[in-house]
């Protein structure tokens, strides 16, 4: 089928066009240079920018994908989860051209729609089930055991405080970068202050930040759970003692060291469930997935550990239309019928509702 997804959850505008499992177009508008300056995203402000991108990108990704409006099978949307204002200027969106067009609507779950960018990579051998899905935004860190993308997802374990990608955003603030903070943080880590007035790559062991959730008392009871609240409290600990002490502080350390401590964690568990329930599989999604050493890492431990690891292409990994397209394109494919009309933006949307409102709920 050929699927048009309309993405507004956050500060991105995304249109993609996908035809079955290929990607013809995946068009991005985003207001993110409109909240920086606020150091996160206005709410307020990306509902508007959203109403006014919308247009220009639909018009844009019909453009590129080398289609016509008339020729569209269906049109996904994201119903949830994200920022309500946000979130409803896409609804109201994709309902208005799913009647005008007399074509069948597809509200999906953004969450499962970033696990749902993997079935894009044309490079990639044909997914797998079942999968262990570890999901890294600005808004979520989750471990998922994936047995049908389409139907059955399991939440094993999630952070119980900010996501990685907030963890990010934050140190980068603390650090004096520019929001969003994860490819700042990359960028220091790679070639960052020395703190003596020179520049150079910072040493990931340089200082060893704590791992949250992994002692084995936590290890117990959350094994599959995340917490980078206490790590964000011991990094701007650090830099203030040092300040206060009139040590030099080099941000490329400080950045390096940081991210082993996130990414250190996040892999480490996954692969944890990986072996626990047998699964040598793993799928990674989300905007955090962009970042470097996160990858670089999990794929040379997950390597040692028997684990074939799955990696959108980056320009998939943020928010974009073309996954919440693909989502819907999968759902077709495996019989699934289109949602009801009976739905709003749901800014709290679990992951394991795939679709809302669909017809076999
Ligand atoms: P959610 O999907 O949970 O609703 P979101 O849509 O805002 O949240 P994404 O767009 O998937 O999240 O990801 C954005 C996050 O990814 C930001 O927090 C940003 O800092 C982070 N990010 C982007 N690039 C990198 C990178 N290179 N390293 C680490 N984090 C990164
Ligand atoms: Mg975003
Ligand atoms: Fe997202």
């Amino acid at each position: 089928p050929l699927v048009l997804g309309i993405e507004t959850s956050c500060d991105e505008t995304g249109i993609g066009i996908v035809r079955g499992r290929t990607l013809l177009s995946n068009t991005i508008a985003s207001s993110m240079d409109e909240h920086a300056r606020y150091g996160g995203v206005v709410p307020e402000v990306a509902a508007r920018a959203h109403l006014e991108a919308l247009q220009p990108t639909i018009e844009a990704a019909l453009a590129e994908a080398q289609v016509e409006l008339a020729d569209i099978d269906a049109v996904a949307v994201t119903s949830g989860p994200g920022l309500a204002g946000a979130l409803m200027v896409g609804v109201g969106a994709a309902k208005a051209l799913a009647v005008a067009l007399d074509k069948p609507l597809y509200a999906v779950n953004h969450l499962v729609g970033h696990i749902a960018a993997d079935l894009l990579d044309a490079d990639a051998p044909p997914l797998e089930y079942p999968t262990i899905a570890l999901l890294v935004s600005g808004g979520h860190t989750s471990l998922l055991l994936v047995r049908d993308l389409t139907g059955d997802v399991d939440l094993l374990g999630e952070t119980v405080d900010d996501a990685a990608g907030e963890a990010f955003d934050k140190i980068a603030r603390i650090l004096g970068l520019p929001y969003p903070g994860g490819p700042e943080i990359d960028r220091a880590a790679a070639s960052g202050s020395d703190g003596l007035g020179g520049t150079r790559a910072g040493d990931p062991n340089a200082i060893r930040f704590p791992r949250g959730l992994s002692r084995a008392s936590d290890m117990a009871e959350h094994r599959y759970d995340f917490s980078f609240s206490g790590l964000k409290t011991a990094v701007a600990r650090w830099v203030e003692q040092q300040d206060a002490a009139g040590n030099p502080v080099s941000t490329a350390d400080v950045a390096a060291s940081f991210r082993e401590a996130v990414v250190d964690v996040l892999v480490t568990k996954a692969l944890a469930a990986c072996a626990d329930f047998g699964v040598p599989r793993l799928l990674l999604g989300g905007g955090v997935i962009a970042n470097r050493r996160l990858r670089e890492v999990a794929l040379e431990r997950a390597a040692a550990a028997g684990v074939t690891v799955r990696i959108p292409p980056l320009s998939l990994c943020t928010d974009n239309g073309a996954m919440i397209a693909a989502l819907a394109s999968e759902l077709i494919m495996a019989g699934h019928g289109p949602s009801t009309m009976a739905f709003g933006a749901d800014s709290t949307l679990p992951i394991t509702d795939i679709q809302v409102a669909g017809e076999a709920q």
